[in-house]
């Protein structure tokens, strides 16, 4: 797992200058990196966390919303799009139930844990593929070197892989509402395309 699990203090970030100039120095990096590399003064490591899914967030008139709900892993480079998309799900419930807050977080927490769940676990074993050692690894690039099953699926003439993305991204049993599958449409969310927020 690459967790980190925050057991350091801030200052325990800094990482060793000389020590990873000599590692990048040995190995085999583009002049332009290395040159960058040794005028950088000082470096840090990034922690990079995240929680398990919650199945609730929402506590009577106070609800969460983003990385405070469900922090996730950066390997689909979705936090702010899973934000984005609570922001129009909680807009939409709180309009339609305004004289009931709580009953609109539910509404809203209810609608949005099974997809963001899915993405924070999504992220977890996206982190695990692309960070593969040994025969993992190999797999993988045997895996990544193949075309894809809808490239193949396609030149045999099949129109199967002709699926919107946001029907193909719905999870099962969470129903989102209009709005939420607008949403899905414009920021992409399948783990196979994710895009910068
Ligand atoms: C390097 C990096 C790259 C990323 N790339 C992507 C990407 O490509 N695509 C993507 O979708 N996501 C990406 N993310 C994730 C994305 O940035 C977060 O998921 C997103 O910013 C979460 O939004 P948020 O509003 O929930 O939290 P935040 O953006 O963290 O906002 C919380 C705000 O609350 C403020 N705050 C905290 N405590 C207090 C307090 N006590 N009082 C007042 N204010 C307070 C903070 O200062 C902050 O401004 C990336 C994250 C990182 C770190």
């Amino acid at each position: 797992m690459h967790r980190n699990t925050l057991s350091r203090t801030i200052t325990e970030l800094k990482l060793d200058a000389r020590a990873l100039r000599d590692g990048f120095s040995a190995a085999e990096v583009e002049s332009g990196a290395k040159a960058l590399i040794e005028a950088t003064p000082e470096f840090w490591e990034y922690p990079m966390c995240d929680r398990d899914p919650l199945p609730r967030w929402s506590h009577g008139r106070v609800t969460l919303l983003g990385d405070a709900a469900h922090p996730m892993l950066q390997y689909l480079a979705q936090g702010a799009c899973m934000a984005t998309e609570d922001a129009v799900v909680l807009a939409e419930k709180v309009a339609a139930q305004l004289d009931d807050l709580p009953a609109a977080f539910k509404a809203y927490e209810q609608n949005r844990y099974l997809r963001t769940g899915r993405t924070q676990i999504m992220a977890r074993v996206y982190g695990e593929f692309y960070h593969a050692r040994g025969v993992t690894a190999e797999l993988r690039d045997m895996a990544l070197a193949a075309p894809p099953p809808s490239l193949s699926r396609r030149s045999a003439g099949s129109a199967a892989s002709s699926a919107p993305l946001a029907r193909r991204s719905t999870v099962r049993g969470a129903a989102p509402s209009t709005s939420a599958r607008r949403a899905s449409a414009r920021i992409s969310v399948s783990p196979s395309t994710c895009t910068q927020a």
